[in-house]
């Protein structure tokens, strides 16, 4: 279906009907789960906001959900960490273990918004079988372009909100606290391109068969790729 008509583009009132018309589309067509899928880097998390704001799915980043594991000092957070520290994925029982007991809570009934889940296709066959999947969102960004993303990455403690020093800077006011990831170096982000490229890349084929792979260009401006996130989304 064809979204936005040339024709009807210009006055305020009608771009506003037609984002609502986008919107309603999207609530319509989104009954299960959405996948965010891509290199590290690509700007999975960056989206993330808005399509819970739309879609009123919760996240569920399985990378932040291990974070919060290491620094709460779980016997899964310690077995996760020498993983992440090398840039390697983290095994998938553990990965799925903590998936299930998330998607048994009550804000998850009418689906989620994944955010580097599933990384392997043991992950996606276990996923398939505990939840249903109406879309995986793959934003395309080439490696030359990742590495200038992660190791310019900051994020905000108190409201986890992501920065990038060059292209998406953070407020004076906010600088201070901002911290970097200990995996957001240059060494770490080859192995977790290598674990991508190996690992992880194949899903996106899985999916296509599927034929709820939607692809989008991730080299464009962070408002942009939104744009092209949530039109396709709703053309599903
Ligand atoms: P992911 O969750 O896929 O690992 P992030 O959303 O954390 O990726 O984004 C990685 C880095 O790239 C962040 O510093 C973010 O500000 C930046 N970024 C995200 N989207 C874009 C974009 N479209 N253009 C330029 N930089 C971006
Ligand atoms: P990014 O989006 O920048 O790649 P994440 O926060 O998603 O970072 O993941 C950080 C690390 O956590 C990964 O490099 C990996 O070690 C681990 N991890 C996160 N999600 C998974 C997963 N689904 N399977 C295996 N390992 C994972």
């Amino acid at each position: 279906m064809e979204l936005i008509r040339p024709s009807l583009v210009g006055t305020k009132p009608t771009l506003n009907r037609v984002c609502l018309i986008t919107e309603a589309l999207l609530r319509r067509n989104m009954n299960g789960s959405i996948v965010l899928f891509g290199p590290p880097g690509a700007g999975k998390g960056t989206q993330a906001n808005r399509i819970v704001n739309l879609t009123s799915k919760p996240q569920v980043s399985t990378g932040d959900m291990l974070r919060a594991a290491i620094s709460d000092g779980s016997n899964l957070g310690v077995e996760a960490k020498s993983f992440m520290e090398a840039g390697e994925l983290v095994p998938d029982d553990v990965i799925l273990g903590l998936i299930s007991e998330r998607l048994k809570m009550e804000d998850a009934k009418d689906g989620v918004l994944f955010d580097g889940f599933p990384r392997t296709i043991a992950q996606a066959e276990e996923l398939d079988k505990i939840a249903i999947v109406s879309a995986v969102v793959s934003i395309e960004v080439p490696d030359d372009s990742i590495v200038t993303r992660i190791v310019g990455r900051r994020m905000d403690p108190e409201t986890g909100e992501i920065f990038h020093v060059n292209f998406n800077p953070a407020p004076e006011t906010i600088i201070h606290r901002l911290i970097q990831r200990k995996d957001d170096n240059e060494i770490t982000v080859r192995n977790r391109l290598k674990a991508y490229h190996e690992q992880t890349s194949p899903l996106a084929l899985w999916y296509e068969e599927k034929g709820i792979l939607v692809k989008v260009n991730g080299e464009q401006s962070i408002e942009e790729v939104g744009d092209e996130i949530i039109s396709k989304l709703s053309e599903l």
